[in-house]
């Protein structure tokens, strides 16, 4: 344990401010002010006050008698030092500045300082009888005749008066001002609910994981097909954290739409828990932020950015879908929130669960080499069996010119639908159709600020891109050659394909599932319930059916094309696909029928259609890990990217070429590039990359920081580093 230092009047102190500095500032304590590490302070910063952490003494270079001073302690809990070191460790590890590294932390400037008591209005008991009670006053007093206080401005614009005339009634005295009840505390979840009955390999993951509370770091990978339950297991954990009286953090990809898990933690623990992610409103960041600084927040689930939160006395952090692509957040602080969460519970001494079906290659070898402990649930609960995968050749089973289901995909449909049953088509790709072409010149439209084609989304009508946000109408006439009514689709989104599925099986009532029809968490609740009432029997949908839901009345999963993630240049591509497939392949016969599982493919022999079909992930896993071992790439060896990027080609071409001038030489450590990144083109700036390539046990930070000092710079451009890329970008 770190001891904490205490500072008093007179003392210099180092505090570390949410922005892209340098490193912490120096500022003197003033009289009648004490603090210790970690406390929150405003201070004094070129005209404004902002506010930061305590970080140690001062580090000094600065002289003592024009430092300023700290004008106040926010009345919150300091930051451990645990988080302290974790933040400082996630700067030095992602290259990035401590400052920005904290400003993750301290995401909520506004929830720094209590609430204030929000002024409300309710009616007096006794008005003066002499008001005259105008057309607006009357309809002030039968909205407030309901008795509930409301606050001076709601009031007058539910009322549809101007505030002045609810000031005129308070100050006529027909309106007593109140203080709005204050925010009831937040639900505490009841560890003492009994959970469901746990079958025997359920439970005694369960019971190592419990053992695992409460005893210093450990990581456990708990493996387990989809629905084998490793909710409800890892639900024990959390229980005994919570009854040990300390705080849980639950990582879950997409949370905003995790409607089925909080219904499950609902039901577990008979209440809600503190919900976190970048689609709140202010007030709930704001409340929920207070929460856990305050430790009034016993569980918190959230997206990647909760794992920054402060809490105090942290018990436990689970990742759940610990594979899952989200946890890369690939702007401002670049990192991978799984990997930084192992680091954090390392640092907080707790431990930490990785829940997936399809875990990554990484955390694999990390069970296969004994530091994290592993533990499997083989069968899906109640029995049920994984379903069968069967590949189609589309070379030979090739579906008509501008239609994409093969016969024998149609054939399962049929029968499927015709059986009562529910069937789900899977496509990633959004939209109507990926490329527009003109059928007299060949032009092909594309995104102005992006190397990537418009995407035709044809409920809306309109190009989109699906990388800068740019969106135009669907032009009459080719912008190149001027012929009218020459523009083709080309290629199948999901749009297109429903239209496809609805020439077949006009009678198959549909329900299309995307991140554009499905925008908030309501609404993929109401078609998951959909599904369940058997209100619909054709899904049609991207990634976002592949995670999580259970349908239990969906028998025929059909997969339009297989081959669609494999193509670019990405290290994971195969990972990934197959994960994707798998668990696409996982929403099918979840309960008492078995499913089936068809999947188009060009390349049937590729290992991840073989995976698939023998069910072989292991086998995959180990192939695709020796494939890595030689190549001597991640996990078995080191890869960061240098991301050159700005709006004048020359300028970035100028400096990338700087960059590969000074590159590092060492005989274990070869960097490749300057190349055209994946995205040439991004929001309007040009991009260029370098990539570095290791051995596992280089110190790879220091050489690139190294490496950044010596090389030139060039004016107007910006050089990111990526630590252990992941993306296409
Ligand atoms: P996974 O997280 O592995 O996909 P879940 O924990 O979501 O699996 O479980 C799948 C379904 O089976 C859920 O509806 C869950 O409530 C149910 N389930 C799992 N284990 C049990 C159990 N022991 N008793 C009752 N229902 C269970
Ligand atoms: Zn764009």
């Amino acid at each position: 344990m770190t001891s904490e230092r205490s500072y008093g009047p007179g003392d210099l102190v180092a505090v570390n401010l949410p922005l892209p500095v340098n490193g912490p500032y120096d500022y003197r304590v003033p009289d009648g002010l004490r603090l210790e590490d970690g406390d929150l302070v405003r201070v004094p910063l070129s005209g404004r006050w902002v506010s930061g952490a305590v970080w140690g003494p001062a580090r000094g270079g600065i002289d003592p008698a024009r430092l300023r001073r700290v004008a106040s302690r926010h009345h919150l809990p300091p930051l451990s030092a645990e988080l302290r070191g974790f933040l400082d460790w996630v700067a030095g590890y992602t290259m990035s500045r401590p400052g920005a590294v904290l400003r993750m932390t301290m995401s909520v400037p506004e929830a720094l300082d209590p609430p204030r008591p929000m002024a409300a209005v309710a009616l007096a008991a006794d008005p003066p009888p002499d008001l005259r009670w105008t057309e607006a006053r009357r309809r002030v007093r039968d909205l407030l005749s309901d008795g509930v206080p409301r606050g001076m401005a709601e009031t007058a614009r539910v009322a549809a008066v101007s505030p002045g005339v609810v000031r005129g009634l308070r100050d006529a005295g027909a309106l007593v001002g109140v203080d709005a009840a204050p925010r009831p505390p937040p639900a505490r979840p009841d560890p003492g609910r009994p959970g469901p009955r746990l079958s025997e390999a359920q439970a005694s993951g369960a019971d190592a994981l419990r053992r695992a509370v409460g005893n210093g770091y450990a990581c456990t990978l708990l493996d387990g097909v989809p629905g084998s339950g490793k909710t409800e297991v890892y639900f024990e954990a959390v229980a005994e954290t919570l009854r040990r009286g300390r705080r849980v953090l639950v990582l879950l990809p997409e949370i905003a739409l995790s409607v089925q898990w909080l219904e499950r933690f609902g039901r577990r623990f008979g209440g809600p828990p503190a919900i976190w992610h970048s689609g709140l409103g202010r007030a709930a960041r704001r409340d929920t932020w207070r929460d856990v600084a305050l430790g009034r927040a016993p569980v918190v689930v959230g997206a990647r950015s909760a794992l920054f939160l402060p809490f105090p006395e942290l018990g436990l952090i689970v990742v759940d879908e610990e594979h899952d692509a989200s946890y890369k957040q690939e702007d401002g602080v670049i990192y991978q929130a799984r990997d930084m969460a192992v680091a954090r519970a390392y640092r907080e001494r707790i431990p930490i669960v990785l829940a997936s079906a399809t875990p990554s290659l990484e955390t694999v070898v990390n069970a296969d080499a004994g530091r994290y402990a592993r533990r499997c649930l083989p069968d899906r609960h109640g029995g049920a069996a994984m379903p069968a995968v069967e590949v189609v050749d589309l070379r030979a089973d090739r579906p008509p010119r501008d239609q994409w289901l093969s016969a024998r995909l149609r054939d399962a449909l049929e029968t499927t639908l015709a059986a009562g049953e529910q069937a789900m088509l899977f496509l990633n790709r959004r939209g109507y159709a990926p490329l527009t072409l003109c059928r007299a010149c060949g032009h092909r439209l594309q995104c102005p600020n992006c190397t990537a084609w418009l995407v035709e989304h044809r409920l809306v009508g309109r190009l989109q891109c699906h990388h800068c946000g740019f969106a135009q109408p669907l032009p009459d006439a080719c912008p190149a050659c001027g012929a009218v009514d020459g523009l083709a689709a080309c290629g199948p989104g999901v749009e297109r394909l429903s239209e496809e599925a609805a020439r077949w099986f006009p009678d198959a009532r549909q329900a299309l599932a995307t991140s554009d029809s499905l925008p908030t968490a309501r609404a993929v609740a109401d078609l998951v319930e959909r599904l369940e009432r058997r209100e619909a029997d054709l899904l049609i949908g991207t990634q976002i059916v592949a995670k999580g839901h259970h349908f239990p009345h969906l028998t025929l999963v059909g997969v339009i094309d297989a081959d669609l993630g494999l193509a670019g240049g990405d290290l994971r591509a195969a990972e990934r696909t197959f994960q994707m497939l798998y668990q696409v392949a996982g929403r099918a016969g979840r309960a008492t029928r078995p499913g089936r599982v068809v999947v188009q493919t060009a390349i049937p022999d590729h290992p991840v259609m073989t995976a698939l079909v023998h069910a072989d992930r292991d086998g995959f896993l180990a192939a695709e890990a020796d494939a890595r071992r030689s190549a001597g790439m991640p996990p078995f060896g080191r890869l960061a990217a240098l991301i050159v990027s700005g709006s004048d080609a020359a300028r970035v071409d100028a400096q990338a070429r700087a960059l590969a001038r000074a590159a590092p030489r060492h005989p274990r450590l070869t960097v490749l590039g300057p190349a055209p990144a994946p995205l040439a083109l991004l929001r309007g700036r040009h991009r260029r990359r370098l990539l570095v390539r290791g051995d596992r046990d280089i110190p790879v930070q220091r050489l690139i920081r190294h490496w950044l000092s010596e090389a030139e710079t060039v004016a107007g451009v910006r050089v990111q580093v990526d630590i252990d890329p992941h993306g296409f970008l």
